[in-house]
């Protein structure tokens, strides 16, 4: 098990203004937060972050969604990090969500879900080296 995972509060909360209500979620629930930046997304790097989802029906509209404003980029750490991580921020639909969680919480749709979460160690090291170069995520050297 790894301690990493990746994360993004998607533009749907950034423009509601939950950025710092969701860092408090992130805090309380015990992950420290490596690195983190505000970014705008450019439609090819949603294409190529949400690759694995190429030819779904929501594919296009997800891509477009991702690249329209800015959203939050983390690299998270934490024991269990990715499934800590999901418990934190619930089901992809927020409607199955269970109370408490981030998307339960401050989702407004499936597609518009607030935050993204890595599925497996795997890719969120891959996720996070899509985000971040070395010198800009802490160490405890
Ligand atoms: N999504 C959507 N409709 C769906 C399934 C997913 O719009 O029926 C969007 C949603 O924003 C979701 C993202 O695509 O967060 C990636 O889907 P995935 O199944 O990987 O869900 P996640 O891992 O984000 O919970
Ligand atoms: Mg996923």
């Amino acid at each position: 098990m790894s301690n990493l995972t990746f994360a993004i509060i998607k533009p749907d909360a950034v423009k509601n203004g939950n950025t710092g209500k969701i860092y408090d979620r992130i805090i309380s629930a015990g992950f420290k937060i490596l690195g983190a930046k505000l970014i705008r997304m450019t439609l090819a790097q949603a294409q190529g972050f949400y690759a694995i989802h190429e030819g779904k029906p929501f594919y296009d509209e997800l891509t477009d969604f991702m690249s329209s404003s800015q959203s939050m980029v983390l690299a998270l750490e934490k024991d269990n990090a990715v499934s800590a991580w999901r418990e934190t921020i619930g089901a992809t639909n927020p409607e199955e969500a269970a109370e408490g969680t981030i998307r339960r919480d401050f989702a407004t749709s499936i597609g518009e879900n607030a935050v993204h979460g890595s599925d497996s160690d795997e890719n969120a090291k891959k996720e996070i080296g899509f985000f971040f170069s070395k010198s800009e995520l802490i160490t405890n050297q």
